[in-house]
């Protein structure tokens, strides 16, 4: 496009996509004090993968970065709360995260020193302690058990409209049911969107439509370098095995994690190898997504469980009720993307969150606040520069099993090695 008399809005900033990520930075960016920011969500807010989320928050990395992401989340909340004059909802019920290899204890070691780097306090405990915390947990084989008392978890998409909210009362305009498609590009830098009811006049677009992200990157000829992954849990029947409020559990060697739920259990399962999606071929929103695989899933659950069985001795009795999935975005390290393609201007990326996208919402969105506004962000966005993959064709199988092999390593903090084809 080029002079533009018909533009029919114009905003400092837009942010495509109103889910967790969109919204904490339209939240961040009142607060860094600009007054014409606008979100356009084609759909309902918080309805894509944020409303899928399992919840956990857990400052346990191996990045400290991330750590810190996870504590401005905390912060954020606590802001929200004060804000909107009702409760988020977080749980703090504390984490407890065990090692059952060489490997998953040196990687656990890592994550200890983020933590600390952060001054996030992670006590030793052992397997009798554990068991006290949740009686359904037998960790005597695991070679190293940390609490960290801060973790706990939350509804996302409560998160992700706390943050909606505040951004409304702090002045953002937020547009449902307005679909951006394209951008409008003047040589490198680009200076507003293409929407299904016109043209936006805007300095700085923000592409933090999650899985759809690589679609809105395709319209500037940038591969976005992260994978549409499919992430699934399963939820036991509320019948009491849960025991509410007890501490989240991460089991790394296992590629499993748990935590309460209503009387029950949420019970996550990282694939040995996920699956992953074109991100071009996707539908328009996530309910219309057919990510299930009746046989295929239920193997996985059998097989996994009998992996678990040793550390929850009583899985057999447990009543699967449900089987949630989605979509996530994996980038081959594992690391999101936060910033501008190299050489492009007037366009932040905002995505590839690996899983973690609730847990890091806050950091998130003060970083690209801090990036909008000129100012010099808290973190070091050198491991998350979108371009550091170089050319990347976002759809390619050997791309995506890339990001798979990241997706199956995610709980040990980096890909998994034999998928990664690393040692
Ligand atoms: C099963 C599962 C479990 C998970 N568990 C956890 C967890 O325990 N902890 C954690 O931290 N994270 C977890 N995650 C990850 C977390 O859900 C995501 O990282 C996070 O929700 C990403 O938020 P987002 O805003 O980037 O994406 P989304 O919530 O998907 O939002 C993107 C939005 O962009 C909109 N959009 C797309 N294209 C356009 C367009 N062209 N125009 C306008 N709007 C558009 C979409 O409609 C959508 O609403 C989990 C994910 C899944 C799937």
């Amino acid at each position: 496009m080029s002079s533009q008399a018909a533009w029919i809005d114009e905003a400092e900033v837009v942010v495509l996509g109103g889910g967790v990520i969109g919204s904490s930075i339209a939240y961040h960016l009142c607060l860094a004090g600009m007054t014409n920011v606008l979100v356009l969500e084609r759909n309902e807010l918080s309805s894509g993968a944020t409303a899928r989320a399992a919840g956990l928050v857990c400052h346990a990395r191996s990045d400290a970065n991330i750590t810190r992401m996870v504590s401005r989340t905390r912060a954020a909340m606590s802001e929200l709360e004060t804000l909107l004059g009702e409760p988020i909802g977080f749980r703090q019920v504390g984490a407890i995260r065990a090692a059952h290899t060489a490997c998953g204890e040196q990687d656990m070691r890592v994550m200890e020193s983020c933590l600390e780097t952060e001054g996030i306090p992670a006590e030793r405990i052992d397997a009798a302690a554990a068991r006290q915390f949740c009686p359904w947990l037998e960790l005597g084989d695991a070679t190293r058990i940390i609490f960290v008392s801060s973790d706990g978890y939350v509804d996302g998409a409560r998160l992700g409209m706390a943050y909606a909210r505040a951004a409304r009362l702090l002045g953002t305009r937020i547009r449902r049911g307005v679909e951006a498609t394209g951008l409008v590009q003047e040589t490198n830098k680009v200076c507003g969107v293409l929407t299904d009811q016109g043209p936006i006049r805007a300095s700085h677009v923000v592409d933090a439509a999650g899985a759809w992200g690589p679609q809105i990157s395709r319209w500037i000829g940038w591969g976005f370098p992260a994978a549409p992954t499919r992430s699934h849990y399963w939820i036991t029947a509320p019948d009491g095995n849960g025991l509410a409020e007890r501490p989240n559990v991460h089991l790394p060697d296992l590629r499993a994690y748990l935590r309460s739920e209503v009387g029950g259990l949420v019970v996550g399962l990282q694939e040995p190898h996920s699956r992953t999606y074109d991100p071009f071929k996707l539908a328009p929103d996530m309910g219309s997504l057919l990510l299930h695989d009746e046989n295929g899933d239920l193997d996985l659950l059998v097989e996994q469980a009998a992996a678990l069985r040793a550390v929850v001795p009583g899985i057999d009795d447990w009543r699967f009720a449900h089987h949630i999935t989605g979509l996530s975005m994996y980038t081959p390290d594992g690391k999101f993307l936060i910033g501008a393609p190299d050489g492009i201007e007037g366009f932040v990326v905002a995505g590839g969150c690996c899983g973690s996208g609730v847990a890091a919402s806050g950091g998130f969105g003060k970083t690209v606040a801090d990036l909008v506004t000129g100012r010099q962000p808290d973190i070091d966005l050198d491991p998350f520069r979108p371009s550091r993959f170089g050319p990347t064709d976002p759809k390619s199988q050997e791309f995506r099993d890339r990001c798979s092999a990241a997706r199956s390593g995610k709980s040990r903090g980096k890909p998994d090695p034999v998928y990664a084809g690393v040692t």
